[in-house]
Formats: C-alpha cells, structure tokens, sequence
C-alpha cells in the first residue's frame, strides 16, 4: 500500500483519498480523450463538463438559490481583496471590514489602498491578539456602508463565526479555511470567497459565490478586464484559461462529499473531531492551553495550543511526525501547536492523534 501521512497542514491541506485516486486513475486518459485533463483544451466539451459538474455540485451541496453565480477564479484569497475594493468600493462607497486576525487585517489594508478612509473598521479584537471574536454589541457597522467584510475562520489564531455577524447590508466573506465545513443559509451574504487550498482542493482555484444584485453593483467598465467580476460571471469563468487542474480536483472532491451525504454529514464529522480534540484539551487545560480565550468562538478547522514550554512544544512535533503526524508547528506569529482539521481529516485521523496528545500527557506531563 502507498504510504499515506496523517496529514494536520493548515494549507495546502490534505485531501480526501478517493479524489485524489479518481484522479490517479483518470490521469492519463481522461474521459476517453487519450490525454491528461491538463492535457486538453478548455473549451474541449470533455472539459467542460467537468467545469459544468464543479459548479453544479457547488451549487447543489451549499443549496444555492438561483439569484446566486459561482465564479471559478485564480490568485487566491490574495487577488479577491484587491478585487473586491475594486469593483464595490470605488466612486465614495464605503464598507465595514471585521478585523478578526491576520488574515481579516490583510484584507482591510489591501481594501484601504482603494478605498482609503472609506473603508472602516468596524470592529477588531488586535488588542486581544485575536484570541477571541468581538461581541456583537462591539461591532459597529454605518448606515452608509456597501457591505460588511469579515473571515468566517481564522485560520492562523483558531477562531470560527457560528453565528455570522448580523447586518442590514450585504456581507462579503473570505471563507478559505472554513469553504462548505457545514450548510449555512447564505442569503445575507453577497459575495464569498476563497482559495480551495484548505477545505476543497488544490491551491490555484479561487472559488467566489456572488448574489446578482450584488453583481450587478460591481462597477467594471475602466478595469483591467481579469479584474471585473461581471465578465467573470458573463462567461461563466471561461474568459481566460481557467486553472483545468485544479477545477478537475475540484470536482472531485466535491463529487466525493455528496457521496458522504453532502454537508450535513461532513459538519457531523467536524463537529465529532472538535469534541474529541477540545475533549483532550479540557480534560489537561494546564498542559494544553488553548490560544483562544472564548469557547464559543473556537475553531472546528484549526486548533491552536500551547504546551507548558516552547521545548515540550518542539518535541510534541517531533514525536508526532514519528508517528507519521505532519503539519502540527503553530504558525509562525504565534508558536505553539495548530492542528488543522479540515474536511478531509478524518474521525480516525482526530482519534489517532488525540490516543498520541494523552501519551504525551503520562510521558511528559
Ligand atoms: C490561506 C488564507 C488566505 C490566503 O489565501 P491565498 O490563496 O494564499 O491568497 C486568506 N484568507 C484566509 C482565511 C486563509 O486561510
């Protein structure tokens, strides 16, 4: 049997096996072609079917109601917070940006070098180094405002909106880390987005969800035309060369979380691997010490701790790694663990690792 990793990277992330052996298997003659799916053109009726089935799938495992168009994009999360300013926020609009960590920060600075001070800042927990969420009765969103951004996971300090900010203006999403982790009513939000690099495929792909009144606001007319949502959405994502590959995984991964049981199964999964893991934390909090400070708002995709030392820190990943665990060093601004769970780590992924966390426990604790 192939050797396999018990994968915990926060991104590029691991991915359900049966979508990457559809993918082994298809590789060198796709559907009949004789040829690699990277191989064809992508106007090639045997890629657009695969194109058409990405988005069909997306369409049916969020439930997306017909006023919604899925847009299949390239430059990550990256070129969205460039875009997004671009096409909404020029000519005097405003908006009001969540800060909620690292990445929430990024997206509002490259907002401001559009908009300047028309984009505010309505809430941020910096001051609490992101260990927590704002309340609600902290969050501050003008009359005025086109659309309230904010990060549906942050991925680099732990923290996950259950519940989504309320407000009486369209929310724009960067859902990277957290992309379809469960079903959710998507109609308060006017455009999500994020690379699939965690929760649905390879990096390359940037998956956007935009609400057509929404799309219709987006201005266009005087910008480079790649950067123009509405030409995105006019054709159907095939204006320049989509990323091929990529959308193929894409695919497949989908196709594989429908057979799962769509969404509703994966968030059962989620929510099994967050109790076991948070179990084991709660169970020793004075050897693992959870970064985030608030409970409700803890990550079921990304989990961050801290053993008693930076040396007991250094040494839980090195006995991981040799039981075959990757991926566990804390980024870089915060040290620590992060364990990353994603949809394709499994129950069996999470138990494995939570038997290694209670060893670790007798052993050094
Ligand atoms: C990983 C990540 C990004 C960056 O994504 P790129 O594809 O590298 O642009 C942005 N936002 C969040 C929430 C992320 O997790």
């Amino acid at each position: 049997m192939t050797h396999r990793a018990i994968n915990f990277y926060a991104g590029p992330a691991g991915l359900p096996l049966p979508a990457l052996e559809r993918a082994q298997a298809e590789l060198l003659d796709f559907a009949g072609t004789g040829m690699s799916v990277m191989e064809v053109s992508h106007r090639s009726k045997e890629y657009d079917a695969v194109h058409e089935e990405a988005i069909a799938l997306t369409r049916e495992l969020m439930g997306l109601p017909a006023n919604y168009k899925v847009l299949l994009l390239q430059g990550g999360a990256h070129l969205s917070f460039g875009m997004i300013p671009l096409n909404l926020l020029r000519g005097g609009r405003k908006a009001d940006y969540i800060v909620t960590g690292n990445w929430a920060e990024k997206a509002t600075k490259e907002a401001r070098l559009v908009g300047g001070d028309n984009v505010r800042v309505a809430a941020s927990t910096k001051e609490q180094k992101f260990s927590r969420l704002p309340f609600a009765s902290e969050i501050k969103i003008g009359a005025d405002s086109s659309f309230v951004h904010f990060t549906s996971n942050n991925t680099v300090e732990g923290t996950q909106w259950h519940e989504f900010p309320q407000a009486n203006v369209p929310l724009v999403c960067d859902m990277s880390s957290d992309f379809m982790w469960r079903p959710f009513d998507v109609s308060p939000f006017g455009l999500i987005y994020g690379g699939a690099q965690k929760n649905l495929g390879p990096s390359g792909v940037t998956l956007t969800i935009i609400r057509e009144d929404f799309l219709e606001t987006c201005e266009a007319q005087d910008l480079p035309s790649y950067l123009r949502y509405k030409l995105h959405a006019e054709k159907n994502s095939l204006y320049n060369t989509p990323p091929t590959f990529g959308i193929y995984i894409l695919r497949n991964v989908l196709a594989y979380n429908k057979s799962l049981g769509g969404l509703k199964a994966i968030e059962a999964n989620n929510r099994e691997k967050g109790r076991l893991l948070y179990g084991c934390m709660d169970k020793h909090p004075d050897f693992f010490r959870g970064f985030v400070t608030e409970k409700a708002h803890r990550s079921l995709m990304n989990v961050d701790f801290f053993l008693p030392t930076p040396e007991l820190d250094d040494l839980f990943v090195k006995e991981a790694k040799k039981a075959d665990m990757v991926g566990l060093k804390g980024y870089r601004d915060i040290g620590g663990i992060r364990v990353s769970t994603y949809n394709a780590v499994t129950v069996d992924n999470v138990k494995t690792l939570v038997e290694f966390m209670e060893q670790f426990v007798k052993a050094n604790g």
